[in-house]
């Protein structure tokens, strides 16, 4: 286009002032890139969603035969399609038999993904993932910790400032971590004093959060944990070496995977190091028991959030068209031939998923924030965004209601991240992030995967076309 309308041969300064004039009035109307516009459905000063059932996530009732209008990137009025005015010049959408939802709030997400050939190395996917969490439905994704913290934060400014397609992203430094850590990627810290200046460093760079690792000091946690909350910054914990009720008390607010990674229940703890046993003890433990339950009243009046990542505990799921798509030729390679000897593909749930659930439901009965994520590791089975989806059906699997699972995986985080005033439910004057599936979720929670359109600050973006962008590349970059 910027070609097109330059006469061959004019001036080099004509050709400047054009490209800036265009690049003036394109950020004026609308601040959106080339990066960015090939994946644009929808963008409309006024925008109308027409007939469209729509399921808050506040956990409230389905509510059929709905109008949502966005402008000006928000929800501007949101009722009965009979009762909802639309005005004049309104781009319309008539979505009979689609269903809307709020953008997912994805808390467990991170930009890599392991490299394969079963080293612990992982990956950067700063080109496919923002792309696949955006097509999935997640608006909001924070990264529960990074191999390359650097590259997500300017990845993230290149999301926000509209060069390339994403999720809003919020980056979690770290890993937080002790000695004997299983991939080289993470940072030891070994004193309270490594944790502070950690913290310090990676908060004067833009970090929104901090992630503790499996072989951490009680020390060094609490220091990070202190020096993070002096600068109104969270912290988050896959932990092993310190207990939840430990982690609780120094004050942490977030612990993740849920209970199936605590190591209060095992009789020969030693303080500060991480036991071999917990897989075992896990799964002999019994959810009603008091000390379970003592361990589940910590949590709560501590106000720690658990972020449920069950999807990637599936270690041999059915195996899906769309998850081959996506991967490059050596990956679908690396990954069949690990899959090849293990266990045959199952849609059965583990026995170690059913207690996690069980846990899960009785830490929400007891008044726990239970937010979810996809966390894009393991053995590489859960994708970026498809792990967020296949977390919500599982949630319902375990016995949540679809209603409660949604909610789960879009308000209780923005909750978490104290952004609930703005996203994660869909009401009037909130941001127009919304997920437009062509089904029925609340009959149907496979749907969840009908991705249609994703709304972000009220753009609709082509889910199938972010993905056909990503086909080939999960595995490389
Ligand atoms: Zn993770």
């Amino acid at each position: 286009m910027l070609q097109r309308s330059v006469p061959v041969g004019a001036p080099h300064w004509a050709a400047a002032w054009v490209i800036l004039l265009q690049a003036v009035a394109v950020t004026a109307q609308n601040p959106l890139y080339p990066g960015v516009q090939p994946f644009v459905a929808v963008d409309a000063p006024v925008i109308a969603m027409e007939h469209v059932r729509v399921i808050d996530g506040t956990g409230a009732a389905l509510r059929e035969d709905q109008t949502i209008v966005i402008a000006q990137g928000k929800i501007r009025d949101v009722g009965p399609a009979s009762q909802i005015h639309i005005v004049a010049g309104a781009k319309r959408l008539d979505l009979s038999n689609h269903t809307v939802i709020p953008g997912l709030v994805g808390m467990h997400e991170h930009l890599f993904y392991p490299s394969g050939a079963g080293i612990a190395i992982y990956t950067e996917h700063a080109f496919s993932f923002p792309r696949l969490y955006l097509a999935s439905g997640v608006t909001t994704a924070r990264t529960a910790g990074t191999i390359e913290a650097q590259t997500d934060l300017n990845i993230k400014n290149l999301i926000d400032q509209g060069t390339m397609p994403g999720p809003k992203l919020l980056i979690t430094a770290g890993y937080l971590e002790g000695p004997a850590m299983f991939t080289p990627q993470m940072t030891e810290v070994d004193t309270p004093e490594d944790a502070r200046r950690f913290v310090e460093y990676w908060a004067a760079r833009g970090a929104h959060s901090f992630k503790a690792y499996m072989n951490i000091s009680r020390a060094a946690l609490g220091a990070a944990i202190q020096a993070a909350h002096e600068r109104r910054l969270t912290v988050t914990g896959h932990l092993c070496s310190v207990t939840f009720r430990e982690a609780a008390a120094l004050g942490i607010d977030n612990l993740e995977h849920g209970l199936i990674e605590d190591t209060d229940f095992i009789s020969d703890k030693k303080p500060d190091v991480c036991p071999q046993n917990q897989a075992q003890t896990f799964r002999e433990l019994d959810i009603a028991s008091e000390p379970v339950r003592e361990t589940i009243r910590t949590l709560v009046a501590h106000k720690v959030a658990i972020t449920s990542t069950l999807a990637v505990f599936e270690r041999n799921p059915i195996i899906q068209a769309r998850f081959f798509d996506v991967l490059s030729p050596g990956t679908a390679l690396n990954y069949m031939t690990m899959r090849a000897r293990g266990p045959a593909p199952t849609s059965e749930l583990s026995a170690d998923i059913h207690k996690e659930i069980q846990f899960e439901r009785a830490f929400v009965k007891a008044g726990g924030l239970l937010v979810a994520g996809a966390d894009p590791t393991g053995n590489g089975s859960a994708l970026a965004g498809y792990a967020d989806q296949r977390n919500i059906e599982i949630l319902v699997e375990g016995g949540f209601t679809p209603l409660e699972a949604i909610r789960i995986a879009t308000l209780n985080g923005a909750e978490q991240l104290g952004l609930a005033a703005t996203i994660g439910s869909v009401a009037k004057g909130k941001q127009a992030d919304l997920v437009v599936i062509d089904g029925n979720p609340m009959t149907r929670i496979v749907d969840v995967e009908k991705v249609q359109m994703v709304f972000k600050d009220g753009v609709g973006f082509n889910s199938a076309k972010l993905v056909e962008s990503v086909r080939g590349h999960v595995g490389l970059h």
